[in-house]
């Protein structure tokens, strides 16, 4: 899967500056790769599409995405600079968790736990935004037994058994890391202009995990020396600190 992508690497670059220059904001590049999701569920669910079809898009895209997160977060200074350099880390930390999940749910829709053309579950915006919200809650009740199981199975390490949970957890590829991958570009630009130290900033609502908590505690630290939103903290790609830089 590595070495495929490596060799694709020019044209996801490409792909990656479009859809930067098309999305202009992260929050737009993850509405966009949100709707993405669907469609690509769908497809595969309705037989629209192809195992190896869906593959290879799961695959592209995740890397695209991640790509243009970073593209937007260097602000127009050397976004293609940032992307090679960032390449490393955007295969590193999307492929291997990818290729689980793809597999996964091959050997669940083999297995017939997610049937191909069962379309007894829609992927309404309120059911995946029930469970993409409730992932690091406590557990409540929606009312909606398909969201209550789909909130577990959307969880990282989750299985997805039915084709809500996938939705879900494929959205968790394609759309919600551009903001990680956004603030990594932007790091990088910080860090050519010569800036010392960075702070990570947790919104503080109720929904705000322990771990950024504790790294906004930390106040001012050498730049580099604090993960960036979605990394080292339990709420991952759902993580919404932002780092300030001086
Ligand atoms: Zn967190
Ligand atoms: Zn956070």
């Amino acid at each position: 899967m590595v070495g495929l992508a490596t060799k694709r690497r020019s044209d996801y670059f490409q792909q990656a500056k479009s859809l930067a220059v098309k999305t202009k904001t992260w929050e737009n590049l993850e509405k966009l790769m949100t709707a993405e999701s669907k469609v690509l569920v769908k497809g595969l669910r309705d037989k629209q599409m192809r195992w190896d079809e869906y593959e290879r898009s799961m695959i592209d895209k995740t890397l695209i995405s991640a790509l243009a997160g970073v593209y937007l977060g260097s602000n127009g200074k050397d976004p293609e600079g940032k992307m090679e350099k960032t390449w490393p880390t955007v295969v590193g930390d999307m492929l291997p968790p990818l290729g689980a999940f793809l597999d996964e749910t091959q050997f669940r829709i083999d297995a017939g736990i997610l049937r191909i053309g069962d379309k007894t579950m829609d992927f309404a915006d309120s059911d995946i935004e029930n469970v993409m919200e409730d992932q690091d809650s406590d557990p409540y009740d929606t009312g909606n037994p398909a969201v209550q199981a789909a909130i577990e199975e959307a969880k990282p390490h989750g299985i997805g058994s039915t084709w809500l949970g996938v939705a879900t957890r494929v959205i968790r590829y394609l759309a919600t890391p551009a903001f990680s991958f956004f603030n990594l570009g932007q790091f990088i630009n910080r860090q050519e202009q010569g800036y010392k130290e960075m702070r990570r900033i947790a919104h503080h609502d109720k929904r705000t995990c322990a771990d950024c908590l504790n790294y906004d505690k930390q106040g001012w630290q050498p730049i580099g020396s604090l993960p960036m939103p979605g990394r080292g903290c339990r709420c991952y790609d759902r993580c919404r600190c932002h780092i300030k830089y001086r």
